[in-house]
């Protein structure tokens, strides 16, 4: 058999288009839910900073909820929301489920808080955010 050299390997992790993540339901894979409490919340944007997965939705200059479609159950929102404050509280999936019966978390904006991105309802707001819904 001939041997292959570096340059007979195939390229990879070539992202050919943009914004493909949205494709991957991430979520899927998540043990833990993020549980937001809107009453709580401070809108300080540390779990907005913070999150890998750009799943926490902003509105009008507020969090508007968690994309429980792309978001991995990290906990890292949870842990960065301010020890004061504590308005994101990780709980398992599948309780979180039983709860809500498979709807998501109605407080935060119910179907929009699943991630439906192209809706109007919110967005993640990130820098490169087609929408451009937060502005520093
Ligand atoms: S748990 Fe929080 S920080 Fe982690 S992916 Fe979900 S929303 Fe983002
Ligand atoms: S870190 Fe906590 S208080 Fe700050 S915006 Fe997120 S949920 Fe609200």
């Amino acid at each position: 058999m001939d041997e292959k050299g570096w340059r007979d390997v195939p390229i990879a992790g070539l992202i050919i288009e943009p914004g493909t993540a949205r494709g991957y339901k991430t979520g899927e894979w998540r043990t833990h839910r993020p549980v937001w409490d809107p009453e709580k919340c401070i809108n300080c944007f540390l779990c907005w900073i913070y999150c890998p997965d750009s799943a926490i939705q902003v509105k009008d200059g507020k969090v508007a909820g968690i994309d429980l479609e792309h978001c991995k159950g990290c906990g890292i929102c949870a842990h960065e929301c301010p020890s004061k404050v504590r308005a994101i509280n990780m709980v398992l999936e599948s309780e979180a489920e039983a709860e809500d019966g498979g709807k998501g978390n109605e407080e935060t904006g119910g179907e929009a808080n699943r991630g439906e991105a192209d809706s109007d309802k919110a967005d993640c707001g990130k820098a490169g955010c087609e929408r451009g819904s937060v502005k520093w």
